[in-house]
């Protein structure tokens, strides 16, 4: 029996929104800040190269520089990499405009590549056809917090004298091959914006095993300036110089304390995002119009997103329909993303258009990103899933 959809006047399954993400913000992160607060460093303290230490150790790299958000993060990475004008770095469009937007704030160019329609994840082949005598680096956008096929793009890098570079901004705790996201490429770009797996509010990491561009990146965070506030009033010093042009992209020292408390729940978290997405799973083999990504054997998933693609030859409406449909029901689901190439942005200065990227836009059409977060209780799970059943019966043609 078709049950009357919410949309359409019938009862919802929840009566209040279930957001697709979601902060965890617990006493033990409100007393690490509060302490914070009573000392004497609000920014550049003691707990910035902690946070930084921790973060490193958790994903086994050598170096983890903190900023002010993710995008400031990508905007150092290319600093380190040198890109400027005249250079080309390869993109893919399936992701947040923020991962082709530091290329343009380095004076550089997006290539936009394709995704396969699979994963979602950056196309390989179109990287290699894409590839110039301009092109500098790839970024490889770990998608929903699947990390992309790093074999194949460090067999391209290598062969083209090219850096890589992870936005992994979806991904930490994931791993490639048994290795730690953070560790899969020459820099690797974490936020911390509170839909993502840790929060500090607003932040951003970057990994590295690269001692170098580490520190490049540390003075870049801070105006191009070669010492901090803290070290220069530790050696009781007032002189400093400037020797490249930086940005204040610093991360403040409550806000790694906020860092630090989190990064100690993440292992747990990460475990219940994958926990959601086997139920998810379980559940939508029964529906044939709704199909989960492909989540590829070498890899482990951390899960950010949880994007599943529906058949619409199978359905009587189109995905916004479905869309409608759900937030009607009670679902905060979301959709990511509108491919980087059709903003009007980008349009105006590279003069890209539809039939750029033909598998992101196909996919563009059919997906959406379904709520996941840890806090998510086992019954906020099942509303997800007798929501989308709901839909999809009502709508089956
Ligand atoms: C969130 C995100 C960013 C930007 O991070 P902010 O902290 O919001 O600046 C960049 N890339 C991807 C893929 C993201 O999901």
């Amino acid at each position: 029996m078709k049950t009357k959809l919410a949309v359409d006047g019938g009862i919802p399954v929840r009566q209040t929104m279930l957001p697709y993400g979601r902060q965890w913000i617990d006493e033990d992160d409100i007393t690490a800040v509060t302490a914070v607060l009573r000392s004497d460093w609000l920014t550049t303290g003691p707990n910035v190269p902690e946070f930084e230490t921790a973060f490193a150790g958790f994903v086994g790299a050598r170096e983890a520089v903190a900023v002010s958000n993710g995008t400031a993060a990508l905007h150092a990475a290319m600093h380190a990499l040198g890109i400027g004008p005249g250079d080309e770095v390869i993109v893919p469009v399936m992701t947040f405009a923020a991962s082709a937007n530091c290329v343009v704030y380095q004076g550089g160019t997006p290539v936009f590549a394709d995704v396969q329609a699979d994963t979602l994840l950056i196309d390989p082949d179109d990287v290699a056809a894409k590839i110039t005598a301009r092109t500098k680096a790839i970024v490889a956008v770990d998608y929903a917090g699947q990390p992309c096929d790093y074999e194949r793009l460090h067999t391209l890098a290598r062969q083209h004298g090219l850096k890589l570079v992870a936005d992994a901004c979806h991904a930490i705790g994931g791993a490639y091959r048994e290795m730690p996201v953070g560790t899969l490429a020459d820099l690797s770009t974490f936020s911390l914006h509170p839909v993502k797996h840790i929060t500090t509010g607003e932040g951003g990491v970057i990994t590295t095993h690269d001692d170098e561009m580490a520190r490049r990146m540390r003075v870049f965070r801070n105006h191009g300036i070669t010492t901090d506030h803290r070290q220069r009033a530790e050696q009781g010093a007032w002189f400093y110089e400037m020797v490249e042009l930086g940005y204040n992209y610093r991360l403040t020292d409550f806000q790694c304390a906020l860092g630090l408390s989190q990064l100690r729940k993440l292992p747990g978290w990460v475990a219940r995002r994958q926990a959601i997405a086997r139920t998810y799973d379980a559940a939508f083999a029964g529906l044939t119009a709704v199909a989960p990504l492909t989540t590829r054997p070498e890899v482990s998933h951390a899960y950010h997103l949880y994007v599943v693609r529906f058949d619409l030859s199978q359905l009587t409406v189109d995905r916004n329909t479905l869309f409608q449909a759900l937030r009607a029901e009670g679902m905060g689901v979301n959709l990511h993303y509108i491919p980087v190439h059709l903003h009007p942005f980008y349009r105006q200065r590279l003069g890209t258009r539809p039939g750029l990227c033909p598998a992101a836009e196909a996919a563009y059409a059919e997906i959406m990103s379904l709520p996941i977060f840890p806090q998510m209780s086992d019954e906020d799970v099942q509303d997800v899933i007798t929501a989308v059943s709901k839909i999809v019966t009502a709508y089956l043609n």
